[in-house]
């Protein structure tokens, strides 16, 4: 420390570094015309999506980078570089032909939610000093547990994604029934091979890799066997070890199937076991109103998941939402602040404040994205109803998709319970894993539309996934004459090959 430094000294050095700063606050001149440029640039790229490709093979080069630099830049020249180094590249999952992984589109009044969340950068961790925000959020997330039969002892987080939301629930349960070092190699966790594959990471993560994982069997539509899950529980009671963590899915990646819920809750029940239900997929079609190819209604499909003791579901994918949003639902809210709860001497002042729980003793997050104002505003500008058409017809797409398919003389897996169906063409020549492989290739190449592949017991299957808001017939009516088109000529290049 300089000890010969005036007062004034100090004050030239400060009003210096205040001018030098001062770009960081532009003008209300400034601050108007760029965020008319950003919206006009935005409302541009939803305007051209009808006519942009879902996928381009483009990757762009490593010499296309994003370098950081002294210099200001200006906006136009940055939202230049935006569109030509990122926008053209890959996938776009803005995109209405997105058909592959899971889509969902991202509604565009979540931009305009997360734009008012950042700008006022309110603070949803505690409510002691975003009361607001916090109370946005957890009505939000009462909103969630309503909507799955959650009683009111239930309370979750909107966290990131999925695949944390479901980490939470694995760290909650692992507390919840004191899973520690003495008894983690005795603990079983009991899945399907259908599990996303974010469940076996988030069981790493959480500190489970030694517990035992059992893959229960699966039905012939790809569901968990819940009368092997009660065997094989029966067996490892006898065994003397401790079953504890049942991780069904309402909604697999691979299929869209639902497992028995109802079934597996009541064993889950008998034997003290805590249930995770993965609905981070499936979980809004709970607000469609429908009937399957059998005739079963969507509370038949989900019969059971309000017996959960804890849920993922995904508003980015089936409430349309921008990517960054999925939520953790915990039936006893206790449960939750158990494995979550901290407090720290700085944050004394926050502790009178306790009308509301906060999102920081429910998360690992403190500091977060103020997540609520994305999810929100949709909801509240559109209100429900057009989200339950939307999710209806992604019901019926997936349908006329599957009657369609079949007819042109595709092999189909099972009927879809849900918005995802696999297919594959077997060619009467040639191998059949490398013909659907080059199928899905020729559908890349195209890129008006875009699908995914699985591997099923060694089969490679074509996957349609359809939960962007954005897909209509259209899509649909793409896709099909895409693929006919290319299965034949695929089939003439088969049986070229075998002709002497
Ligand atoms: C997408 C998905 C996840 C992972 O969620 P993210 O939001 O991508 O992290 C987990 N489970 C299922 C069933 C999913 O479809």
């Amino acid at each position: 420390m300089n000890s010969q430094l005036t007062t004034e000294a100090i004050r030239a050095k400060l009003a210096e570094l205040e001018a030098r700063a001062d770009p960081l606050e532009p003008d209300q001149a400034t601050l108007r015309e760029w965020s008319r440029l950003v919206s006009e640039f935005g409302i541009e790229f939803v305007g051209r999506l009808p006519e942009t490709p879902a996928y381009s093979f483009n990757r762009g080069s490593k010499a296309d980078g994003f370098p950081i630099s002294e210099q200001p830049g200006s906006l136009p020249e940055l939202l230049a570089q935006v569109d030509r180094q990122m926008l053209r590249l890959g996938l776009n999952p803005a995109s209405g032909g997105h058909l592959g992984y899971i889509p969902g589109g991202g509604v565009t009044p979540s931009a305009l939610g997360d734009f008012l969340a950042a700008i006022t950068n309110q603070y949803a961790g505690v409510f002691f000093a975003g009361p607001g925000a916090v109370r946005m959020e957890n009505d939000l997330i009462r909103w969630l547990c309503e909507l799955v039969g959650y009683p009111e002892s239930a309370l979750g987080n909107l966290a990131s994604g999925g695949s944390i939301a479901n980490l939470i629930a694995f760290v909650t349960a692992r507390d919840a029934r004191e899973i520690d070092s003495q008894s983690i190699r005795r603990a079983v966790i009991y899945l399907t091979a259908q599990v996303h594959h974010c469940v076996h990471k988030a069981i790493r993560i959480g500190g489970l890799s030694e517990a035992i994982v059992r893959n229960i069997p699966l039905d012939e539509r790809f569901r968990m066997r819940a009368d092997l899950l009660a065997e094989q529980v029966g067996a490892d009671l006898a065994a003397g070890l401790k079953p504890f963590l049942v991780v069904a899915s309402a909604g697999t990646t691979d299929t869209g199937s639902i497992d028995p819920l109802a079934e597996i809750a009541t064993i889950c029940q008998r034997e003290g076991l805590w249930l995770h239900v993965d609905a981070a997929y499936g979980g809004f079609f709970l607000l469609a109103d429908d009937r399957d190819l059998e005739g079963r209604s969507i509370p038949e499909r989900f019969a059971g998941i309000s017996q959960a003791d804890s849920i993922a579901i995904d508003p980015h994918k089936g409430l349309f939402l921008s990517y960054g949003l999925g939520a953790v639902l915990v039936r006893d809210v206790a449960a939750l602040q158990r494995s979550h709860r901290y407090q720290a001497n700085y944050m004394q002042d926050t502790l009178d404040a306790i009308e509301e729980p906060s999102p920081a003793e429910l998360s690992p997050e403190l500091t977060k994205h103020f997540r609520g104002l994305r999810m929100w505003l949709p909801l509240r500008l559109f209100g429900i109803s057009p989200f339950r058409a939307a999710l209806e017809e992604k019901l019926w797409l997936c349908r006329l998709f599957y009657q369609e398919i079949r007819e042109r003389g595709f092999e189909v897996g099972p009927p879809p319970e849900l918005s995802v169906c696999i297919y594959r063409y077997v060619p009467s020549t040639g191998e059949a894993n490398e013909f659907n492989r080059r199928l899905v290739e020729a559908v890349h190449r195209d890129g008006r539309v875009f699908i995914s592949s699985t591997t099923i017991a060694g089969q490679i299957w074509l996957r349609l996934a359809v939960l962007s808001f954005r897909t209509h017939q259209r899509e649909i009516d793409y896709l099909l004459e895409l693929l006919t088109q290319s299965v034949n000529d695929l089939v003439a290049e088969f049986a070229a090959r075998v002709r002497p």
